[in-house]
């Protein structure tokens, strides 16, 4: 894929990037080798006031910030600016705890081990190689940077190849918040050059988030040269729906969580598996309120759903509900490509799904909802976990045992019950199966990119 802003909404290229020379990756390889050489032991106040600065930076530039991404990947102006205050407020959060987090680990009575003193500290790696999606621009990588960047670890962003003004606007706000050189750079590089930056001496470790196939790539070859990995992958997470739910909320939270950042979301909810009690009733508003949604110009207030973010994966789509569609599901709403300019696709609800559709195992990443008709908790917790991935999953049910009963039975790397699954800096993300490993935010997602060195002092 060239690296260029399209705009999605009306499929016009805005702007191309000539990708990095290999003597550019090599000398921006070597600044960051070298910031890491040099300010690994900055304190925690040093970097914490670097961060503070550009985190106010981004707050003055929401609204260029928000522009930037509506513009490259189609997202509503008013998600783009919350993604925006987001990343304002994961800045500051790491800045305020990163001390806390990697502060010593002392062991209770080192005496056990034979030893006057013992303890863990956390070290950072060195230089960090972040791949990351479109779908979020800023907030997908800021959750890795700024705790990264707080440990004493060194950045470098292979962003996707649609969003490379967001990439290179990520280097902006660090610079103007003071980050020395070397710190944080943005590498214009095509995917297939991914595997020389793995290979070389100088970077440490590598994160991804993105589909399972360029996830299996870069985990094996960092398997191959012995370096750790962190992979937030796929989602097709489960929304479930007892009798004993708040119904309207319920169906509120099912529109929202289906659609927001227009369907293409790891953590959106994606198959909703409705007890046979309240499947009528939960169906009926469900397909109202989705076919109420107002498609159309991201930067449109009155919108919304914007355009898929690139012809692909709108081509992705319509091929799953295409395939659906033939073997006999039934398309509730939606289905229908629009005959306008852009990559559109309406909000769309399918029921009667298969296990011989692909639909059935396949992540829908747009606005397509998959419903499903369970009987009892135990087909609804099977349906729920009948499929490859393990993210983030949902169940709406007052009753307390049944809450209980999702909570250890779902497979997933996290469970929200009578709420959207979201992603914040205060709780660990990350998911299970081919969701991925390892995870991001909170106390653990700092700890990833940090050599927890164990120290025993007779
Ligand atoms: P990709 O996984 O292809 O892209 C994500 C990032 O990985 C991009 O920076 C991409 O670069 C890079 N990349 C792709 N292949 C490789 C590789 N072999 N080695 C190293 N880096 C690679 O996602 P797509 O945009 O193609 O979306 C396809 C599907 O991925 C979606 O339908 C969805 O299922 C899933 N996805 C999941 C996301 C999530 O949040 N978990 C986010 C985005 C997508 P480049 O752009 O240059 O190819």
């Amino acid at each position: 894929m060239a690296i260029a802003t399209v705009n999605p909404a009306t499929g016009e290229t805005l702007k191309t990037f000539t990708p990095h020379s290999d003597a550019q990756i090599q000398q921006k390889l070597e600044a960051a080798h070298q910031y890491w050489l040099t300010h690994r032991y900055d304190s925690f106040e040093q970097r914490a006031d670097l961060m503070r600065a550009s985190a106010d930076f981004l707050e003055r530039d929401v609204d260029r910030a928000a522009e930037l991404l509506t513009t490259e990947m189609g997202k509503t102006l008013a998600s783009a600016q919350a993604e925006v205050r987001k990343c304002v407020e994961g800045m500051r959060f790491y800045a305020d705890r990163a001390a806390e987090f990697l502060a010593d680990e002392p062991l209770g009575d080192p005496s056990v081990v034979g030893a006057r003193r013992a303890l863990g500290r956390y070290q950072p790696m060195g230089v960090v190689l972040a791949v990351m999606p479109w779908n979020f621009p800023l907030w997908q990588v800021m959750r890795f940077a700024a705790p990264a960047l707080m440990a004493g670890n060194a950045a470098l962003l292979k962003h996707a190849s649609n969003v490379p003004q967001s990439a290179l606007y990520l280097e902006e706000v660090f610079r103007r918040g003071g980050f020395p050189e070397g710190s944080f750079q943005t590498l214009l590089i095509p995917s297939r050059t991914v595997e020389s930056v793995l290979r070389d001496t100088r970077v440490a470790a590598a994160t991804l988030t993105g589909s399972e196939p360029a996830g299996r790539s870069v985990a094996a070859i960092c398997g191959d040269v012995v370096k750790h990995t962190v992979m937030e992958l796929g989602g097709s997470d489960a929304f479930v729906v007892m009798p004993s739910a708040d119904l309207d909320g319920a169906v509120a939270a099912a529109v929202e969580g289906r659609t927001r950042n227009n369907g293409q979301s790891c953590i959106c909810a994606k198959r909703f598996i409705v007890h046979t009690d309240v499947y009528d009733a939960f169906t009926q508003d469900f397909v109202s309120r989705m076919s109420a949604l107002t498609v159309g110009d991201p930067f449109d207030p009155a919108t919304d759903v914007g355009p898929l973010a690139t012809e692909q994966g709108r081509r992705d789509i319509e091929e799953l509900v295409d395939d659906a569609r033939e073997a006999g599901a039934d398309i509730l709403c939606g289905g229908e490509q629009p005959d306008v300019p852009g990559w559109f696709y309406p909000p769309t609800v399918v029921a009667g799904i298969t296990p011989e559709m692909r639909l059935y195992l396949e992540e829908a990443f747009g606005p397509v909802a998959s419903l499903y008709r369970a009987a009892d908790i135990d087909e609804a917790l099977e349906i729920a976990n009948a499929t490859p991935f393990g993210l983030g999953s949902n169940a709406w049910t007052e009753d307390a045992a049944e809450q209980e009963r999702f909570i250890t039975d779902l497979e997933a790397g996290m469970v929200f019950i009578n709420g959207v699954t979201v992603s914040d800096p205060n709780i660990p993300f990350g998911g299970v199966k081919r969701s991925g490993y390892g995870r991001e935010l909170s106390a653990q997602g700092i700890r990833e990119f940090c050599n927890l060195k164990t120290v025993w002092v007779a």
